[in-house]
């Protein structure tokens, strides 16, 4: 499970670790309010679970709140890699003199966490690791333990010359062991933190994780949650595996490794799927329409493909779900359907009485026929 960035903060503000204060904006309206209260220039700031925010020019800098207010807008009618931006952050703008890389994760080979520090800061560390790894430091912790302050200070030494500097660095390492500790975090970082020009040191970003396993230890963090989307509430109760991708073929799949296939299939015939979605094994028919319902709320869906190997999923239980959906809403998309194993009569029987749906024999041809819908569109 992630968090936002301003909800990261906020814990590792509740660790003693430095960071900007900011607030919250829906709307641009908003954002010009809090940016009046802050009085200076500000960084607005797309809140979404994905990386890489400021090269989708979801990070940006506004030097009055007239300005905040037009940054707000844009940003928040961005759609980063398929996540719809709903927030932003707000906070004061910083100077920066230097940008480092902060993060504590598990090195499942190890078996151990291991703290990554790096001088390149501000910028994608996958790329620093390829293309010069000898830029990252890591240092691994033997078991849960907190950081002593003198290892600390020798893996900020590596990343900063100057021992003052150093030291502050050092103090906000040692604070964020103990996050990631105290949260069950799977990835806790810090990219940039930054070296003021008046030698002050601050979290201008915050990421974090935590271990599914452990959300029934962590009630406040799984408190962030519940302000997410619906799609995520329904996502998680009906036991979906989804991930909105930014193509326009709508896909229903069962097992992750069909839903994989299908989805290179579909790039294979030259399409572009809009989704990953997994319904999982067992089927019921509210699952496959709460999957449909999230799948037709993406308005670049041109097309549903239901792709079903039934076992223990039964063909019938999903086309009563295409049934119920189909019935209750008026869907402009067509629906292509290959499903194949358990209940498959019973299935096709039921899919022949409604409209809306087209049959197709195979896997191969359960994408063509899609894709043909992507280029002529309009409903079968
Ligand atoms: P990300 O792209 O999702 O990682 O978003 P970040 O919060 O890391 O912001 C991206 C980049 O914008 C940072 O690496 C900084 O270089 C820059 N940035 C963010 N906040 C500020 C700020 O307050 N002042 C300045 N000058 N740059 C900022
Ligand atoms: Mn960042």
């Amino acid at each position: 499970m992630n968090i936002h960035e301003y909800q990261a903060k906020e814990v590792f503000a509740g660790f003693g670790i430095p960071v900007l204060p900011g607030k919250v904006a829906t709307t641009p309206e908003e954002a010009e309010q809090i940016a009046k209260g802050i009085g200076s220039a500000v960084v607005v700031k797309a809140q979404v679970h994905t990386g890489g925010r400021g090269k989708a020019g979801g990070v940006k800098l506004a030097a009055d709140s007239a300005e905040a207010r037009e940054k707000a807008k844009a940003i928040l009618s961005l759609n980063i890699k398929g996540h719809p931006v709903k927030k932003v952050l707000v906070v004061p703008a910083s100077e920066i003199s230097k940008e480092y890389y902060l993060g504590v994760t598990l090195d499942r080979r190890a078996k151990k966490a291991v703290i990554i520090a790096s001088a390149a800061g501000g910028v994608d560390i996958e790329e620093v690791a390829r293309e010069t790894p000898e830029k990252i430091h890591r240092f691994h912790l033997e078991g849960p333990r907190s950081l002593r302050s003198f290892e600390a200070r020798a893996v900020a030494s590596k990343i900063e010359p100057q021992s003052e500097i150093a030291l502050k660095i050092a103090r906000v390492l040692k604070n964020l062991v103990e996050v990631y500790w105290a949260s069950d975090a799977g990835l806790v970082e810090i990219n940039p933190l930054v070296l003021t020009p008046e030698g002050k040191i601050l979290a201008l970003d915050a990421k974090m994780s935590v271990d599914d396993n452990a959300e029934f230890r962590q009630p406040r963090l799984v408190a962030y949650r519940e302000e997410e989307s619906e799609h995520s509430q329904t996502v998680r109760e009906m036991g979906l595996s989804y991930v909105p991708l930014e193509g326009n073929v709508g896909c229903v799949v069962n097992g992750a490794g069909l839903a994989m296939a299908t989805m290179d299939l579909i790039k294979h015939y030259g399409g572009e799927p809009a989704n990953f979605l997994d319904i999982g094994g067992s089927s019921s028919p509210e699952k496959v329409a709460a999957a449909m319902r999230i799948i037709l709320s993406d308005s670049n869906v041109k097309v549903i493909l239901f792709n079903i190997f039934g076992g223990i999923t039964r063909c019938d239980d999903v086309a009563n779900g295409i049934k119920s959906v189909l019935e209750e809403l008026e869907v402009k998309v067509p629906v292509v359907v290959r499903l194949t194993g358990t209940n498959e009569e019973l299935a096709l029987q039921i899919l022949a009485q409604i409209k809306g749906t087209e049959p197709a024999e195979s896997m191969d041809d359960v994408v063509k026929q899609a894709l043909a819908h992507t280029v002529s569109s309009g409903r079968v």
